[in-house]
């Protein structure tokens, strides 16, 4: 909305950080979109928390500007003088470190500095440092977990889930590496990587004989939007030779809203003939307008229902509605996460098409996917030649 709004929101907000200051306490802006509160005569950690605890009150209270009405947020990072620092740099940079913290946390909420803090910093720090170089150097590799169609208990597709070993850091989680990428600008480059590695995988199997299963690959939110992302894939179909038809996209709800350019990214893959997964449905804020208006074919059901539908009414409640929903939308369902014969079960009871979990499967290299794939392929062969006898 421009700087001078900008500019607005900041005087608003010193003021309300003033409106709480006792005549002992100090506050400063020290750029951009931090303000630093000096807190003098601390006893315990509970005044700095109280004093937190009305920063997060006085600043969310809605704000007029430029007759918008806003509700402004903030994430708060404690340190205390002088076990967390006894010079101003160590002191500022252990408060910046909880403010990081807080700031994953979910943002709105407030943290006390802990040295574990700063190993976790440092942590994300070699993985931004090294990530750059894994991507371009092809370090990363890609697993994949089956996905199981009910009626017929066969394999009918996989996810292709990323994995960075590196020699040092060791096995670095997906969900860390891929929120970096997201903030170092690395998505691009490993969504091409991983969408190319997959479809020639997909084509690979084919070419040995294996049946034609399909292929899911994700894709950030972020980068779903990105105006290169339709051409990326139709690149990708062309030059690996992969069907259309036997890969999904699987974006997250963050992505999924209606406004006018998402929906021409829905329509024009869509027009590509690759299918599209909503994946972790449930958890983040989907809209029933979303679902009226975006061209889907699966909705995937997170983990979180699963974990406690067998002693959870409302969980069982729940996905049963989704499964519901989905059939009458004509939509598939995948329920994520299943590992437990008896959540296996009563899925297969609610009516649910397809399922992933560690039950079925745990992600493995393309080499013991093979094998699978070939077992399963052996099978089937074997069941037709019995029934021709
Ligand atoms: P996701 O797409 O929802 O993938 C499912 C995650 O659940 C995977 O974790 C998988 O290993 C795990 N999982 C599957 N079955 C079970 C189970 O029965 N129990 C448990 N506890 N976990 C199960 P993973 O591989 O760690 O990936 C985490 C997330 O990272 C993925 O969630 C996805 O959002 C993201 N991700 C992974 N690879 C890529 C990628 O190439 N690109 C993008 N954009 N995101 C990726
Ligand atoms: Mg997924
Ligand atoms: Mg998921």
């Amino acid at each position: 909305m421009g700087h001078d709004v900008g500019d607005l929101l900041l005087k608003e907000i010193a003021k309300r950080l003033k409106s709480i200051a006792s005549h002992t306490d100090f506050v400063a802006r020290l750029s951009g979109d931090e303000f630093c509160f000096l807190v003098k005569d601390i006893e315990g950690e509970d005044v700095a928390s109280d004093v937190a605890k009305r920063c997060l009150e006085v600043i969310s209270k809605p704000i007029e500007l430029s007759a918008r009405k806003f509700t402004p947020a903030c994430s708060i990072g404690i340190a205390h003088y002088p076990d967390d620092g006894r010079d101003l740099s160590t002191l500022i940079k252990a408060a910046d470190t909880s403010l990081y913290a807080a700031k994953e946390c979910g943002k709105n909420q407030y943290t006390l500095y802990r040295p574990e803090l700063t190993q976790r910093a440092e942590y994300q720090f070699r993985v931004e440092q090294n990530l750059r170089e894994a991507v371009e150097n092809n370090q990363l590799s890609l697993v994949y977990q089956p996905q199981i169609q009910v009626l017929s208990d066969k394999i009918i597709g996989v996810e292709a889930l990323s994995r960075w070993n590196h020699p040092r850091l060791g096995q670095v989680s997906p969900s860390e590496f891929i929120a970096t990428s997201e903030r170092i600008g690395m998505i691009k480059p490993l969504t091409e990587w991983a969408l190319k590695t997959a479809c020639n995988q997909a084509v690979a199997w084919k070419q040995a004989g294996l049946p034609a299963i399909r292929m899911a690959v994700n894709i950030s939110p972020s980068y779903f939007l990105d105006k290169d992302f339709v051409s990326l894939v139709e690149r990708t179909l062309d030059e690996t030779g992969m069907v259309p038809s036997e890969l999904e996209l699987e974006v997250t709800e963050s992505a999924v809203q209606t406004d006018p350019e998402n929906l021409l990214v829905f329509r024009e893959l869509k027009k590509l003939g690759v299918l599209l997964a909503i994946d972790d449905f449930g958890t983040g804020y989907s809209s029933f307008a979303s679902l009226k208006h975006l061209e889907v074919d699966c909705l995937k059901i997170d983990k979180y229902f699963l974990d406690d539908m067998l002693i959870d009414k409302k969980s069982e409640v729940l996905i049963a509605s989704m499964i519901e929903m989905c059939r009458n939308l004509e939509h598939e369902t995948i329920a994520e996460g299943v590992e437990t014969a008896e959540q296996y079960d009563a899925l297969k009871r609610l009516g649910c098409e397809i399922v992933q979990g560690f039950f079925f499967g745990k992600p493995v290299d393309a080499d013991e996917m093979s094998v699978i794939l070939a077992q399963q392929a052996q099978a089937v062969q074997y069941c037709r030649d019995k029934l021709t006898v």
